[in-house]
Formats: structure tokens, C-alpha cells, sequence
């Protein structure tokens, strides 16, 4: 799992013009899907090599969820306790202000690891509006300008600073890692519930290798499914509601541990932007996907409401139209099984390996019938290709010149992979080397 570091601070202080900043590097590291529109609040990205996630609290306001301030600051304190550390920004033109110093005893009571930065410190003449923020009491400020760059070396280098190592969960051949994920309502808890009591197989709480997630095991024709973070899910009721609001930072944990994310969406209400956001997420990070359309029985005889989740997934969620769709209920447990049909043969996709000799194969073909397009002066020439990795399918494909790969041409040759091997119901990743 990716440290995580979170943005906090009061309105207008600069915290999204730092993400900005810090989240530009990004670029590089994510292949260009297509469709993906960029996320302002998460950004999955390496800061001097150091791989992290970082998130900025202040696009929480916008989830849409609840508009009370209180909300707000719940959805900021949920952030805060689930990160490895926390940037706190303030306004080095206001100087400290009241709530600096509340956000500064929050912060000091949870013990947590902060970076304190003085933004608005554009150039060595306002360097002098860093001493007042030592009253804060967490330690040296730094003075950084989110819209220059200025004091970004001593800045980046305190972000990156004895951050907990990323860890690697021990892959076990025999088990498919499930994320449920899906906003408040959708019918997660119901949906677990069903598929741990409907079998009345071996269900065992295990507590997780990290961070206290407790997972379920669980066993289906011959094979072991591990839920993952089921804890919080399960519960029902009221004592859910108070502590279980949608948690971005949880969400992209259980993303980074799952090998397939079941996204799991509310049929009666529609898909919302946060569904589309977790998706772009999972595609992000290249995880298996899964879109369940839950509460099927309150809309599958009527025929305009089905209509309407067609539309909706035709505008919203084209960019993973590569994941299968299950329509399915958990209260009445319709097609609730099926659903592991879908997991198994994303799985199997997801961790398919093709040897170099039939990739090099169908690269000659698909080239030969359909060659790039010249760019300028140069013409992309392919010598060869291999597939790197498994989880997600990802393949190397060595050019005279990447640089001249254009973009249509790469997602072309992402779907004829796609149709070759068998590959069209999971994400997979060309990326282009200069030989
Ligand atoms: P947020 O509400 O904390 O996300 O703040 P924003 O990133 O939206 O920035 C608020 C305002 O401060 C905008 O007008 C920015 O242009 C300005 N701003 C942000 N960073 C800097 C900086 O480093 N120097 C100066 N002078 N202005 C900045
Ligand atoms: P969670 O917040 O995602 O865990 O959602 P819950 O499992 O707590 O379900 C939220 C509400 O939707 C509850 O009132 C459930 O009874 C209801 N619900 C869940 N699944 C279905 C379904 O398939 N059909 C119908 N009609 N209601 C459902």
C-alpha cells in the first residue's frame, strides 16, 4: 500500500493550487486513458521517486453529500485519521488565523505527522512571514509558494522524509481479493451480508495484515474470495450511519489491496459522480472492475427506468466499458452468485500471461494491416514487444521513437490487444520504450 498524504487548511489558503503543483509530476506516471477526467482531490503520484497518494480535504466540500459545515469538517477528520501524514497549509499573507490555530490543536491532539506550509511566500522578500506560524507548535514552517515553486526543494524533501514504506500485500494464488465499493446506501452492507450467509460456507474473520482492515473469507466452487475491509460494511443500522460516510482515503486502501473492485451502484438512485470518480480510481491504479447495478428488483419491469441506467452508463461510464455488468438485487439475493462469475473471469483476464512470442505475433499483424500514421518528419517503427506484468496486463512495446506515438494510435492498438488475447474485460497498459 501507497503512504497517503493529506491536504488540509481553511478555505482559500492554497490548498488546491499545492495539490495542483505537487500532482503535476502525475503526467508521466499515469498512461493516458482516455475519458479519465482529472481528479482534483486525489492524485496518485511520486514525489523525488517516492511513490504516494495525496489528497486534498478541501475537494470533500464538493462530494455532494451533505452541504452542512459540520459534514465537512467530519469528512476532514475521517481524512486526517485514516493518512500517514497530513500537510497543513496556511496563508502566509493572513498570518495565523483563528482557525489555523483550531486546525492546529486538532492536529496536535491526533498526534499526527504534520507538515506545516506557509503558502503565499512567493520570493526570499516574504520570507519574513514564516516566524509567526512556530506558534502553531508543529514544528518548522516552511515557507512555499504553490503558485511559484518557490522553497519547494527543503518542502518536498520534508514530504517524502521517513514516510512509511509502501508494502506489498503477500499475493496468495489461491484467493481473489474483492473491494466492495460503492457511496452510503447502495446496498454494500446488504450485499455482504447475503454473500456470507446465502452459502453458509467457512466464513472467517481475519484480521488484516494492515492497519486493523478486517477481511472475510469466503468459499465458492473451489475457490477462496477474501473481502476486503468488511468490518465497517457489515454493520448495520444506525451504528453504521454515524461512522461509516463514504471515506475516500478508505476506499483507495481497499483499491490498493484488491485484485478486483466490485463498484457497487444504486440502482434506484442512478450513478453518481462518486461512483464514477472510485471507478477512475480502480482504472487509475489498474484494478479488475466489476460495476453491480444493485436494487434490480425495483427496477427491471419498468422499462423507462432501465432505459435511464442504460443512458447513464453510456455517458458516464464509457471510459470502463471494458468492465461487465451485473444486475442484481441483495435484498431478494437475484443474481447475487452470478456475480462471482463476473470476478472469476475479470480475475483470470487480469492475471493472463502471453508469451512474448504471441505478442510479437499479433504486433506484426495488427501493424502490418494497420500502420501509424506518419508524424511530421518521423514514422514510428515497432522492433519489438513483451508483456512485463501481470495484474493488470501490462506490456512493453519497444519504437524507434516513443515520442511518436500518438494517442489514438496507442488506444487502437490497446483495443486490438484487447481482442487478441482475451483480453476485454480488464484494464491493461502498453507503454511505449525507445529502444
Ligand atoms: P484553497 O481554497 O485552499 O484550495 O485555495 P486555492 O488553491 O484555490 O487558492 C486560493 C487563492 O490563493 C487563489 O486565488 C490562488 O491564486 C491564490 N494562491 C494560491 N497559492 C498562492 C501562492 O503561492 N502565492 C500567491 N500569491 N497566491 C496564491
Ligand atoms: P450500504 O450503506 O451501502 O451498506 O447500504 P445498505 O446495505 O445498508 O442498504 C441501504 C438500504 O438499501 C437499506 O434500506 C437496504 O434494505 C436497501 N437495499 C439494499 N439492497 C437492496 C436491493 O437490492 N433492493 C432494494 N429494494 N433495497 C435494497
Amino acid at each position: 500500500m501507497r503512504p497517503v498524504i493529506v491536504i488540509v487548511g481553511r478555505p482559500n489558503v492554497g490548498k488546491s493550487t499545492l495539490f495542483n503543483r505537487l500532482s503535476r509530476s502525475r503526467n508521466a506516471l499515469v498512461d493516458d486513458q482516455p475519458g479519465v477526467t482529472r481528479d482534483r482531490i486525489y492524485a496518485s503520484l511520486q514525489i523525488e521517486g517516492v511513490p504516494l497518494d495525496l489528497v486534498d480535504t478541501g475537494g470533500f466540500e464538493d462530494l455532494g453529500q451533505d452541504p452542512l459545515l459540520k459534514e465537512v469538517r467530519g469528512q476532514v477528520e475521517r481524512g486526517i485519521a485514516e493518512a500517514d501524514r497530513v500537510i497543513f497549509v496556511v496563508d502566509g499573507r493572513a498570518g495565523v488565523m483563528p482557525g489555523d490555530q483550531e486546525m492546529a490543536d486538532l492536529l496536535r491532539k491526533r498526534q499526527k505527522d504534520v507538515v506545516l506550509g506557509v503558502n503565499k511566500v512567493d520570493g526570499p522578500e516574504h520570507d519574513f512571514r514564516i516566524h509567526d506560524f512556530h506558534s502553531l507548535g508543529l514544528g518548522t514552517p516552511f515557507g512555499i509558494s504553490a503558485a511559484h515553486g518557490y522553497g519547494f526543494g527543503d518542502f518536498k524533501d520534508a514530504l517524502i522524509k521517513n514516510l512509511p514504506a509502501q508494502q506489498e500485500e503477500q499475493e496468495n494464488p489461491n484467493q481473489i481479493r474483492v473491494a466492495v465499493l460503492g457511496r452510503p446506501n447502495a446496498g454494500k452492507s446488504s450485499l455482504i451480508n447475503r454473500i456470507l450467509r446465502d452459502e453458509r460456507l467457512l466464513v472467517s474473520d481475519t484480521p488484516g495484515t494492515t492497519r486493523d482492515a478486517v477481511d472475510s473469507i469466503f468459499h465458492h466452487r473451489g475457490r477462496e474470495y477474501l473481502f476486503i475491509d468488511t468490518a465497517g460494511i457489515r454493520r448495520r443500522g444506525k451504528v453504521k450511519e454515524r461512522i461509516e460516510k463514504f471515506s475516500i482515503v478508505k476506499a483507495l486502501r481497499s483499491l490498493d489491496r484488491c485484485h478486483v473492485a466490485v463498484i457497487l451502484l444504486d440502482g434506484e438512485r442512478g450513478i453518481s459522480e462518486q461512483d464514477t470518480r472510485i471507478c477512475g480510481y480502480a482504472l487509475d491504479r489498474g484494478r479488475g472492475l466489476v460495476l453491480a447495478v444493485n436494487k434490480w428488483d425495483l427496477i427491471k419491469r419498468d422499462p423507462g427506468e432501465r432505459d435511464q441506467i442504460r443512458t447513464a452508463f453510456e455517458r458516464q461510464m464509457k471510459f470502463v466499458s471494458f468492465a461487465p455488468r451485473v444486475h442484481l438485487s441483495a435484498l431478494t439475493g437475484e443474481r447475487v452468485m452470478s456475480l462471482f462469475q463476473s470476478i472469476d473471469m475479470v480475475y483470470e483476464q487480469f492475471s493472463t500471461r502471453i508469451s512474448t512470442g504471441a505478442v510479437n505475433r499479433a504486433l506484426r499483424q495488427i501493424v502490418e494491416r494497420h500502420p501509424p500514421q506518419r508524424i511530421g518528419r518521423g514514422r514510428l517503427k515497432f522492433l519489438y514487444a513483451t508483456q512485463a506484468r501481470t495484474r493488470p496486463p501490462t506490456f512493453i512495446l519497444m519504437v524507434n521513437r516513443p515520442d511518436l506515438v500518438h494517442f489514438s494510435y496507442k488506444r487502437f492498438l490497446t483495443n486490438q490487444f484487447r481482442e487478441h488475447f482475451g483480453l476485454t474485460n480488464t484494464p491493461i497498459k502498453l507503454k511505449f520504450k525507445e529502444r
